[in-house]
């Protein structure tokens, strides 16, 4: 017989899926099992094979806590401290913006584009959670990165990030744009930047507003940080070396006038997995090899 005090584990989650049905909606029941395991170590096939299992009184307390935060607004990421990126476990607080699963696009373009086994050296200008710099890391421990970020809180994170996944093979550097990078020149350099506009309402929606601004808004139009990084970039690339950039659904034609403009070739732009163009590639100058 369970405790008259002690609650069932399958009735805390049927509690926990109601509560989130507004914030989560069809995702309220595993978002709510993903909570469980955070406080209780047992993954969600454990939780199935067990509903009947008691919850201790601070199981159950710290799970109800995180569902009240969840409930609030707070991203299911920061409640977790963690999120997948490129199939790896990424750590992810406040400070960073939450990768997303569009940025993949970057990554694979990357490493399409890129010489696999050759030492290439490639500058990503605000790196966050280190998302793409450990993914290409991973992938391609011949290559040399150097990732960057404006934020010292950011930079933090990406540091364990880039521990966790023991990609050796990036080198951090704190500052703006391209004053982190000196005065080397790199085969590629590339770049998920804020892109969204200061006055967007969607600022103010859904997990956005717990995320840096500073990751996310860019001046009136969005193009801010876009309009920066194509403009030096000429002068920190090598001869033919490319320029990978991620932009709103929107702003492709205006990211392919700015490199337009700043002598740019070979622009070629690709669409997410939902359709939308997100990513643009380019080239300055021929390759001399
Ligand atoms: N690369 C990560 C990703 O794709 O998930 C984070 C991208 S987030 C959209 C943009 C990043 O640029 C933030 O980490 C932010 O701190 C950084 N950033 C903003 N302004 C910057 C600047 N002036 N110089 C360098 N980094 C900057
Ligand atoms: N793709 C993100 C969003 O719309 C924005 C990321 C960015 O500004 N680089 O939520």
């Amino acid at each position: 017989m369970m405790d008259p005090g002690t609650v069932a584990l399958a009735v805390a989650i049927g509690e926990a899926r109601r509560r989130l049905q507004t914030v989560a909606g069809d995702c309220a029941g595993l978002e709510a099992s993903l909570l469980l395991g955070r406080v209780s170590g047992l993954n969600r096939a454990a939780q199935l094979a067990s509903p009947e299992l008691p919850l201790t009184a601070s199981v159950l307390n710290a799970f109800r806590h995180l569902v009240d935060q969840r409930d609030l607004g707070n991203p299911i990421a920061h409640l977790l401290g963690e999120r997948e990126f490129w199939g790896l476990t990424l750590e992810v607080t406040p400070a960073v913006l939450i990768p997303r699963p569009e940025t993949e696009l970057l990554v694979e373009t990357a490493l399409r584009t890129l010489p696999r086994d050759a030492s290439v050296d490639i500058l990503e200008l605000g790196t966050g959670s280190g998302a793409i710099a450990v993914a290409l890391a991973v992938e391609r421990p011949a290559w040399r990165i150097i990732a960057t970020d404006v934020s010292t809180p950011a930079l933090a994170v990406s540091r364990r990030n880039i521990d966790r996944h023991g990609a050796d093979n990036v080198t951090l550097r704190q500052g703006d744009w391209f004053a982190a990078a000196g005065d080397e020149r790199f085969d590629a350099v590339v770049s998920n930047p804020p892109y969204i506009a200061a006055r967007d309402p969607h600022l103010r929606r859904g997990d956005l507003r717990f995320e840096p601004e500073e990751a996310l808004a860019a001046g009136q139009d969005g193009l801010a940080a876009l309009r920066q990084i194509v403009a030096a970039a000429p002068a920190h690339l090598k001869p033919g070396g490319w320029l990978i950039l991620e932009h709103g659904y929107d702003q492709q034609p205006a990211v392919g006038g700015l490199l337009h403009d700043a002598g740019f070739n070979e622009v070629g732009c690709l669409s997410d997995l939902a359709g939308q163009p997100r990513c643009t590639i380019a080239r300055f100058g021929e390759a001399t090899a």
